[in-house]
């Protein structure tokens, strides 16, 4: 190739790029000036798992059921718990979570019973070291306490309820037996059933010739006899 050739393709070559460089001037940009700013996440997003803070208590709900520990296949959750006293559900005392381990497969959100886990919009996690676990109690020990407070409140009113309706319960229960029994008692005694009339004997009918013969009278008798005795002389 000649040097006219040459110069001849490294200019089209040359607008070529300067024509794709022009048209991305009147395009919407598709990259941001990260740190400097905050990236706009899609719904879809989703990191490491985290654990939610409830509105109406503020605070999470892990009862340390251990579920989401057994079913993980990374094993990255660890997790210890204990039931304070007057409380009839367990609560979370430890919660580690390695995040360099989580494959972010869900698993634990799926089996949670409390639905106490989401997954986390993390999206700057950067670290110098394979250990990268997290505290996931973190931001709530604080309010632990006040928490337990009250619902240790929560569970001595309930209790008490239910014992006030069983207590109501079985006092009814004891009324409406004793008004049953009062009832019976007040009721007149049942007469004995009168005695059955003894039913007239039904007249037998005796056919001619079973019947016995009608004896003879007397006169009728003697007026045989002597016939008889004439007949005889
Ligand atoms: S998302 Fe999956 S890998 Fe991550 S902690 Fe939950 S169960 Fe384990
Ligand atoms: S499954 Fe839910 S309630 Fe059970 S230990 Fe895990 S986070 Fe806590």
């Amino acid at each position: 190739m000649n040097a006219i050739g040459s110069i001849f393709n490294g200019a089209t070559s040359l607008l070529k790029g300067m024509s794709v460089t022009f048209r991305a001037l009147f395009t919407k940009p598709v990259t941001m000036p990260y740190p400097h700013k905050e990236p706009e996440l899609t719904e879809a997003y989703r990191s490491a798992i985290e654990l939610i803070r409830f509105e109406e208590t503020d605070t999470h709900d892990c009862v340390a059921c251990l579920q989401c520990e057994q079913i993980c296949p990374s094993f990255c959750i660890k997790i210890e718990g204990d039931r304070p006293e007057g409380m009839k559900k367990k609560r979370a005392t430890r919660f580690d979570m390695d995040f360099a381990l989580c494959s972010l497969c869900g698993l634990c959100i799926d089996v949670c019973p409390t639905t106490t886990l989401k997954y986390s919009r993390i999206y700057d996690e950067a670290g110098y070291q394979r250990e990268w676990v997290h505290d996931l109690l973190d931001g709530f020990r604080e309010g632990e306490a006040a928490y337990l407070e009250r619902a240790i409140a929560e569970e001595a009113e309930k209790a008490a309820a239910r014992e006030a309706k069983r207590a109501a319960a079985a006092e009814a229960k004891a009324k409406k037996a004793a008004e049953e029994a009062a009832k019976a008692a007040a009721a007149p005694e049942p007469e004995a059933a009168a005695a059955p009339e003894p039913q007239a004997a039904a007249p037998v009918e005796v056919s001619d010739e079973s019947a016995p013969a009608e004896p003879a009278p007397a006169s009728a008798a003697a007026d045989s006899a002597k016939e008889e005795e004439g007949e005889g002389a």
